[in-house]
């Protein structure tokens, strides 16, 4: 059975979209059609220029503000780059780190996608911490060893008990705006390798508390099937957050009893 700390969260990436009015349109449509939330979790992540204006448009909202991206260091002359602190104080609570899209185009590590989980817990903020394989390393038998030597990083230093203030997400990088998602028992097979891995490296009550969420090609005909999967703890959701409708269907996904 699910973990009660384990509340479901679904999280959209808008990516390199939205100006300011945009992103305030949009959620103003998300708060007008989300109804109650009581036993979920949503949160957006705009682009770094409409954080603020997001945030003000959210206060009263229980939806969260997230950012796509930090860095590892806490202030100093590293011109281009935003700190968590700074993150912290435009109102987010949630910060992802290591997108496939950051790895694979912006040369980051898994060592300083690392460095980026500690600097986002040192801010008292949430990591969303993003591992998964290509399609290359999946046919070759390497996802499991892929997803081992992403996670080391994130996990190396962490004490147990912040388990609860990190969130996974496992996205294939061939699911990533290909349309072309993972089957649920794929899904959940992998989150079942990522909880197992973090039971070792910290313990089962840490890996009983963290949240895993499934990311790549999530849309409003698969939500259903994916979540109910007992590993997937959320979503999260590129290309189908740019629109209110199609975002609200997600995270008003209907499998809410679990498979065994
Ligand atoms: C993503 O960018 O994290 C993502 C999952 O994108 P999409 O939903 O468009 O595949």
């Amino acid at each position: 059975m699910t973990s009660p700390l384990r509340r479901p969260l679904i999280a959209g990436n808008w990516k390199m979209h939205k100006t300011l009015a945009e992103a305030v349109e949009l959620v103003r449509a998300l708060q007008a059609g989300l109804g109650a939330l009581a036993d979920r979790e949503v949160a957006v992540f705009p682009p770094f220029t409409a954080l603020t204006v997001t945030a003000v448009a959210l206060k009263e909202s229980p939806i969260r503000l997230g950012a796509q991206d930090v860095s590892p260091e806490p202030q100093g002359a590293f011109t281009g780059e935003v700190s968590a602190a700074m993150l912290a104080d435009a109102g987010c609570r949630y910060v992802l780190c290591g997108h496939s899209e950051r790895r694979r185009l912006y040369g980051d590590t898994d060592a300083l996608v690392g460095r980026k989980v500690k600097a986002v817990l040192a801010a008292g903020l949430v990591p969303v911490a993003c591992v998964g394989e290509t399609l290359e390393q999946r046919e070759g038998q390497e996802t499991y060893r892929v997803l081992e030597r992403q996670l080391d990083p994130i996990l190396g230093g962490l004490a147990p008990a912040q388990a609860s203030q990190l969130v996974i997400a496992y996205e294939p990088v061939w699911a990533i705006g290909t349309g072309r998602t993972a089957r649920p028992d794929q899904a959940q097979d992998a989150h079942l390798f990522i909880r197992k891995h973090v039971a070792k490296r910290l313990g089962a009550p840490a890996a009983e508390a963290v949240r895993l969420l499934y990311g790549g090609s999530v849309k409003p005909d698969n939500a259903d099937a994916l979540m109910a999967e007992p590993d997937l703890d959320g979503a999260l959701v590129g290309g189908e957050s740019l629109k209110a409708e199609g975002f609200l269907r997600i995270v008003k996904f209907q499998s809410l009893a679990k498979k065994a």
